[in-house]
């Protein structure tokens, strides 16, 4: 018989931290904190094999299964607490609550105070002297369950939740702005009116057998796990159902006890910048997510902080420590022994934790931890300091930094001069950096229609994590540096603004009201998530400068990786950008874009339509010197590194006019008549343009353009050693599926090279290799490697050949596929290891059975995204190329690879 359930309590735990996949992160956690002596309430953990049970074999059987060893546990706890489930007199309560393997916010929310009833409400009153308390606990027992479990939810998302709009009526009556001014016998009336709410709406009591609550909840749990927002949660996290998730029954501690008590969220680091500075907020009489939903404004647990925080909301000092003091100040024996428990959580963590505690009538209660969300540079910044304070090794921090999360580095922030014009209408908390733009929306499944959008909200919920994702940006009206919205935006990367209390949202009118404005639905605001500020309109923004973090870490990447990284650029511009990220070379350079300027394209169109090779020959030689110029200029920019220039690849189509304005025009500057024009155009129309007359074919029936960019790229090449540049161009044949076609235009090269040689009475060095991106190529690359000097998998259109899938068309069919689980993942954003991955491994070790040292790359998309690069490691690659901003992430990528797969196959260079 399997163990389904897990005690912990008084210093002993059946679990600990190393079995989250059985316990969840959460129920792991809470038995590792009693092991190492940090005061939490008992309870017990269900494991994660229960909810697979459930979802297998349904809820009847499965709590059959699990009834008697529950009422253990449930004895477990009464014993410890020494109370009684159940009971009139002295109720036992407890917390139910989820909790994956991974912190998952698409789940069930948790349920507090369970096991109250009307008879238990006046035993709990009797016991603890306290009956504001337990009406305000049973209050807020039925509004929980009744939402969580029962369903009891707002009609429409305009309209506020049922349960608050009670509260709100009555606090309207009796005239007070605030939950905790409510008297005992308004609280009475809220559970009669709730009730009520309840059985009209649902047409089913509010559950008074606390037993029938607990299995209420337990199902609910697991229910939640295969919910719409769980599944999303997993689909954009790439967590498999099969995972489960865990429940935690839970001794309440009460933070709603009176003005001795409170409850809190508190971070060991700055999840936004880094700093190694604790911090955090409380609310003083609250409970739960009191803190985090953002109803009251939080206080600060630091004095430091809260004074930072003051400065931010204009508080003047007298204000902030009479109304608003820390915890520091107001509790400070209390706050002494959070400041040790933190310190101790994350040495024994050796991470940035995320805490969650309760202070009863001043005894302290630890509820959660685990390693904080934080942002791109915190999470940079946490591992070197860590690293430095001697807390993990350098590997460790290497591996502790997520290579994704790098790109948040490099986000665009707003320009001086633009701030400096704007218009400020707002102002609230920096709860997440970075600098965003867009139109104000205000629900998070609208968020979609727009390109851009700030979804703007007087507080977030998990049910708006997909229009979160999409957003540009979030703003809220209410919450502190701890709500939904900033925490999970600190994990997203994204900007956002929380607590911005001078913003007025009105749902209904889709509109807000702010500092001498009114913005409506549509239109543009800026946002700034490092100083807390909104302005109206558009702010131009601009590329951040890396601090000296980033090239430490890259630097130490650097020590672990042997794959080099190289970029995908056309432009001296883009090379230089991807060199100060630390690329080593280009392994891509298209030439098309070359043909698109001014002059240039009016030259290339009059090629197509030359009517002979004379006519091409007269047209391409024109196109030369420009050439030669762009060749110059990257080979420079890359002095010292390898450039793979390809060849010509787009079909011809591309680069002729088709409105007859302008073909009109060419007309009168050729000289060709209307319809000589439009008959080459009709003539250049494929049916299938990406399997048609382009890449290598273009110049195997046309040779005299393959002669022309070779003469181009080595005549660039002797200009350069003249002056004294290391230049080393290496050419690049596209779309080769045969040795044949490779042959006959490294042949063309050659003689080219040789004829340039004699003329300019200096030789250079050079290579000539192919692109491997049709499947043939792949299946007979021993063959191509005799003639090659160098591989470069172009995953792009090996993945569409490979799958037959028309990169221009698939987003017809792509999402549907995503969202029915027929493909895991977009095969063009993530390398298909499983089939295409065999093409590039068999090319990879066939071309090197013909030549060892052969050099092998890769220059599709897939060359920036990590899992792609380990991949490729794995396979042996030289290097990987991407484009230049995503350099950095591939380096990281690289070195996590060597560290975690140690082997990599044939060992070359
Ligand atoms: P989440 O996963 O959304 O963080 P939690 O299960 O951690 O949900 O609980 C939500 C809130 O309720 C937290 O503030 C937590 O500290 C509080 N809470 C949970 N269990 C208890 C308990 N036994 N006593 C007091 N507060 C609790
Ligand atoms: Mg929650
Ligand atoms: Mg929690």
């Amino acid at each position: 018989m399997k163990k389904f359930f897990y005690t912990f309590g008084n210093g002993e735990a059946e679990g600990k931290a190393s079995m989250r996949d059985l316990l969840g992160g959460k129920g792991a956690n809470l038995a590792e904190m009693n092991r190492i002596g940090v005061p939490v309430p008992p309870g017990v953990t269900i494991t994660t094999d229960v909810c697979t049970l459930f979802t297998e074999r349904g809820s009847e059987e499965t709590m059959q299964m699990i009834w008697s060893d529950l009422e253990k546990s449930i004895h477990h706890i009464e014993q410890l607490t020494h109370t009684i489930f159940g009971d009139k007199e002295n109720p036992c309560l407890v917390s139910v609550r989820s909790g994956a393997r991974v912190s998952m916010p698409g789940m069930m929310d948790t349920i507090l105070n369970l096991g109250l009833n009307d008879q238990a409400v006046e035993g709990l009153a009797k016991k603890t002297g306290n009956e504001r308390f337990a009406w305000d606990s049973y209050r807020r027992f039925i509004q929980m369950y009744g939402d969580v479990v029962m369903g009891l939810k707002p009609e429409s998302k305009e309209d506020i939740d049922p349960f608050e709009e009670i509260i709100e009526a009555k606090k309207e009556e009796k005239q007070v702005s605030c939950d905790n001014d409510l008297t005992t016998d308004d609280l009475k009336a809220l559970v009669t009116a709730f009730k009520e709410a309840i059985y009209q709406r649902l047409g089913e009591h509010f559950p008074t057998d606390p037993w029938q609550q607990l299995k209420g909840a337990i199902e609910a749990v697991f229910k939640s796990w295969m919910n719409d927002r769980a599944i999303l949660y997993r689909r954009l996290h790439q967590f498999p159902a099969e995972w489960g998730t865990a429940v935690n029954i839970q001794a309440m501690v009460f933070g709603n006890m009176g003005d001795n008590s409170a409850t809190g969220v508190a971070f060991t680091r700055d999840a936004a910048t880094g700093e190694n500075l604790f911090n955090g907020e409380y609310l003083v009489n609250a409970q739960g997510e009191d803190v985090v939903a953002g109803t009251r404004t939080p206080q600060q647990i630091t004095k430091i902080g809260s004074q930072r925080w003051a400065e931010l909301q204009e508080v003047d000092e007298a204000t902030r420590a009479s109304q608003y003091p820390s915890l520091e100040e107001a509790m400070p024996k209390i706050y002494n022994e959070l400041d040790a428990v933190q310190q101790r959580l994350e040495d024994h963590y050796c991470d940035m934790q995320d805490l969650e505690f309760t202070i009863q009538e001043g005894k302290l209660w630890i509820l959660q931890t685990r390693n904080g969300k934080r942002t791109g540079p915190a999470m940079v910044k946490i591992a070197l300091d860590l690293m430095d304070e001697g807390k993990i090794t350098e590997k460790e921090a290497v591996m502790s930094v997520d290579p994704a999360k790098l790109d948040e580095l490099l986000h665009p922030v707003f320009k001086q001069e633009a701030v400096a014009k704007a218009e400020q209408i707002g102002k609230g908390l920096p709860a997440s950096p970075g600098a965003a733009t867009g139109q104000v929306v205000f629900f998070a499944d609208e968020v979609a229609k727009y390109e851009k959008a700030i979804l703007v909200r007087i507080e977030t919920s998990p049910e708006d994590l997909e229009g979160m994702h999409l957003a540009q940006g979030i703003l809220t009206a209410r919450g502190g540096m701890t709500s939904h919205a900033a925490v999970v935006a600190r994990g997203m990367g994204k900007c956002c603004i929380s607590g911005a209390g001078d913003i007025h949202i009105n749902y209904k009118n889709r509109s807000f009201k702010a500092e001498g404005c009114e913005m409506k639905e549509g239109e543009w605001i800026s946002i700034d998530g490092s100083t807390g500020l909104v302005y109206k309109g558009m702010v131009a923004t601009k590329a951040p400068t890396v601090d000296g973090n980033f090239a430490r870490l890259m630097a130490m990447s650097d020590k672990y990786s042997e794959m080099k990284v190289r970029t995908n650029a056309d432009s001296p511009r883009d090379a230089q950008i991807a060199r100060d990220f630390g690329a080593q070379g280009i392994g891509l350079c298209r030439t098309e874009h070359m043909f698109f300027d001014g002059e240039r394209i009016k030259v290339m169109r009059e090629m197509i339509l030359a009517k002979d090779v004379e006519g091409r020959c007269k047209a391409l030689n024109k196109l030369l010197p420009f050439q030669r110029e762009d060749f110059e200029g990257i080979l420079k920019a890359m002095e010292g590194y390898g450039v793979t220039i390809r060849l010509l690849d787009p079909p011809l189509h591309e680069f002729v006019p088709h409105q007859e304005a302008q073909q009109r025009e060419l007309s009168e500057e050729l000289g060709i008549t209307m319809e000589e024009i439009q008959n080459t155009i009709h003539n250049l129309e494929e049916f299938n343009p990406m399997l048609g007359h382009r890449g290598c074919r273009l110049g195997n029936t046309y040779p005299e353009i393959t002669e022309m960019q070779a003469r181009a790229i080595i005549e660039a090449t002797i200009q350069l050693k003249k002056e004294g540049v290391d230049a080393r161009p290496e050419i690049m044949v596209p779309l080769i599926g045969t040795v044949k076609e490779l042959e006959m235009q490294v042949d063309i090269i050659h003689a080219t090279a040789k004829k340039v040689f004699e003329e300019s009475g200096m030789e250079v060095d050079y290579q000539v290799g192919t692109m491997i991106e049709i499947p043939r190529a792949a299946l007979t690359a021993d063959k191509v490697a005799e003639v090659a000097d160098f591989f470069s998998f172009g995953t792009n259109d090996l993945t569409q050949m490979t799958f037959g899938y028309s990169r221009d068309d698939v987003s017809k069919f792509l999402p549907i596929y995503l969202e029915k689980g027929l493909l895991k993942n977009d095969p063009f954003e993530v390398l298909d290891q499983e089939g295409v991955g065999q093409l590039v491994r068999m090319g990879t070790e066939k071309g090197r059975s013909t030549k060892p040292n052969l050099k092998v790359g890769i220059c599709g998309e897939h060359g920036g995204e990590p899992s792609s690069v380990m991949f490729c490691n794995t396979v042996g690659m030289d290097y990987v190329s991407c484009s230049p901003y995503r350099v950095p992430i591939a380096r990281l990528a690289a070195a996590h690879a060597m560290i975690t797969q140690k082997k990599r196959v044939n060992e070359t260079k």
